[in-house]
């Protein structure tokens, strides 16, 4: 007769654990769809807001097959990625380098741009571009603004 207490006892507390292993379970699965692997990274826009981005993937290895795209830039910030470049010497660029899966769609942004400049944002650097000084900056800022509240000049 006694030994049913301790029985009833281990009903809810099994309960418990399984709701916990739930849990458990619930917070994994969340992380898993979580993993920030189709995040922008790199945006590349021109001066009417027509825009390419690209995935932390796609623009490491953009960064790596074309020498940080140091021979198209015109103007960088020294602290982030973003920076303003050249559409002809980008499109040379990038026919210049070995096939990346998005050269196509950037060759085409540049060649299509309405002026001669494209405006690369940053999206992963938390950056205030303070030392970004000379008047590329301001010609950036005018493009990416509103694409960035919170960069303040
Ligand atoms: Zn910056």
């Amino acid at each position: 007769m006694l030994a049913g207490i301790p029985g009833s006892r281990t009903s809810p507390s099994c309960s418990l654990r399984g709701l916990r292993r739930f849990a458990h379970g619930a917070e994994r699965y969340g992380t898993t769809y979580t993993l920030p692997s189709v995040v922008a990274a790199l945006r590349f826009l021109d001066e009417d807001g027509q825009d390419v981005e690209l995935d932390v993937h796609e623009a490491a290895a953009l960064l790596a097959l074309t020498d940080e795209l140091e021979a198209a830039t015109v103007s960088a910030c020294a602290q982030c990625r973003s920076r303003v470049l050249a559409t002809v010497a980008l499109v040379d660029l990038l026919d210049a380098a070995q096939p990346h899966p998005r050269s196509g769609d950037l060759i085409s942004l540049a060649d299509e741009a309405p002026t001669l400049h494209l405006y690369v944002l940053d999206l992963m650097t938390e950056c205030r571009h303070s030392l970004w000084r000379d008047p590329g900056f301001a010609e950036w800022l005018d493009v990416i603004e509103g694409d960035a509240p919170d960069v303040r000049s």
